[in-house]
């Protein structure tokens, strides 16, 4: 197997990342929980997408890419992490997005005003379309530029993911069970091979906040990594255990999702997001309920961040947990369906 090391990686954040318990969660549970935060890689707002970052930027550094192109939805946290790094790293940014939930200058499109980012929006729902757009866009300004997919999710970024595990286990605790959010894929993928790698007896778990076919997605991108790596393994179903949490859409706030945002706020002074790490902690807390973590066991939640949509989310109502377990929607985003990566 290759050295993780002998990647070609920029410095855009600051590693490790701390580890704590959460005390009153734990207390609450009967387990004990700790996390991860990745809200805190220290570019921009945070968040898991600077370590996939960290590879795929030094690719583009090293094919000589003078523009780096990316997309997302208006609110996409990749987006705007990728124009925070390229600004770090003297890169010319292009965001081209699609016209899709929140474009109005809040949350992430608001930082993408800060750092003066060229914004294209194009109205569709097809990423082919977008694609052909950088294409177009990178030929009319003839420069070499690079294409990073929608969340960084390819082989080389999940090396982020891969680095993570290692970390993780630098970090001295055993844990037998890792929780992320899964969006487009790649650090569940990274997380779940490097666990097989470097987390011996960990089970990571996956939780679906959209609705594509993660189940082959998870796999392919593990594979994929792996070969990159040149590491032999075999991959089989049990080491990407995967939980549809979405609730009623990609974006769209669940009842689960936003009792476990205001359980955290409540409890522990942390805050997650409506869209990925609220519902992937509702998840976690199902793996509780249902005793697939048990009482001797403990979990390490990925905070993957989120904090630059937080502020294009209204958020209104009553924000008590039992109630919200009671039936009683608190909390509503204002993104439609599918619209954001
Ligand atoms: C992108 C993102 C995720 C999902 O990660 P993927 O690698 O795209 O699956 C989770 N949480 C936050 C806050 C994100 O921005």
């Amino acid at each position: 197997m290759k050295d993780l090391d002998s990647f070609p990686r920029v410095s855009l954040g600051v590693f490790p990342t701390p580890i704590q318990k959460l005390e009153n969660i734990s207390a609450l549970t009967g387990r004990e929980v700790y996390i991860k935060r990745d809200d805190l890689t220290g570019l921009g707002l945070g968040g898991n997408k600077i370590r996939k970052l960290e590879f795929l930027l030094a690719d583009a550094r090293a094919r000589g890419a003078e523009i780096v192109f990316t997309t997302g939805g208006a609110q996409s946290n990749h987006a705007m992490l990728t124009a925070a790094a390229a600004a770090k790293l003297g890169m010319r940014a292009i965001l081209v997005l699609k016209k899709r939930g929140v474009t109005d200058c809040v949350g992430n499109q608001l930082l993408e005003k800060l750092m003066d980012t060229d914004v294209r929006f194009v109205d569709t729902d097809d990423y082919a379309d977008i694609y052909a757009e950088m294409d177009r866009i990178g030929h009319e300004l003839g420069r070499p530029y690079y294409k990073i997919p929608c969340g960084g999710s390819n082989a080389l970024g999940a090396l982020g993911y891969v680095a993570c595990a290692r970390e993780i286990a630098s970090q001295g605790r055993h844990f037998d069970h890792i929780v992320c959010a899964e969006g487009s894929g790649g650090t569940m993928a990274g997380l779940a091979l490097g666990a097989k790698l470097f987390l011996p007896g960990t089970t990571v778990h996956g939780m679906m906040v959209d609705t594509d076919p993660f189940d082959q997605i998870t796999p392919a991108l593990m594979q994929q990594t792996a070969q990159l790596l040149e590491a032999s393994v075999s991959i089989t179903s049990a080491d990407y255990p995967l939980r549809d949490m979405c609730g009623p859409g990609y974006a769209i706030a669940s009842e689960a999702g936003n009792a476990a945002v205001s359980l955290l706020a409540r409890r522990e002074g942390l805050f997650l997001d409506p869209v990925y790490t609220g519902k992937a902690f509702a998840g976690l807390l199902e793996l509780i309920e249902e005793n697939l973590i048990g009482p001797r066991e403990n979990v390490l939640f990925l905070h993957s961040g989120g904090a630059g949509g937080l502020f294009a989310i209204r958020m209104d109502g009553d924000n008590d947990y039992m109630m919200a377990k009671s039936q009683k929607a608190f909390c509503r985003a204002a993104l439609p369906r599918s619209q954001t990566v």
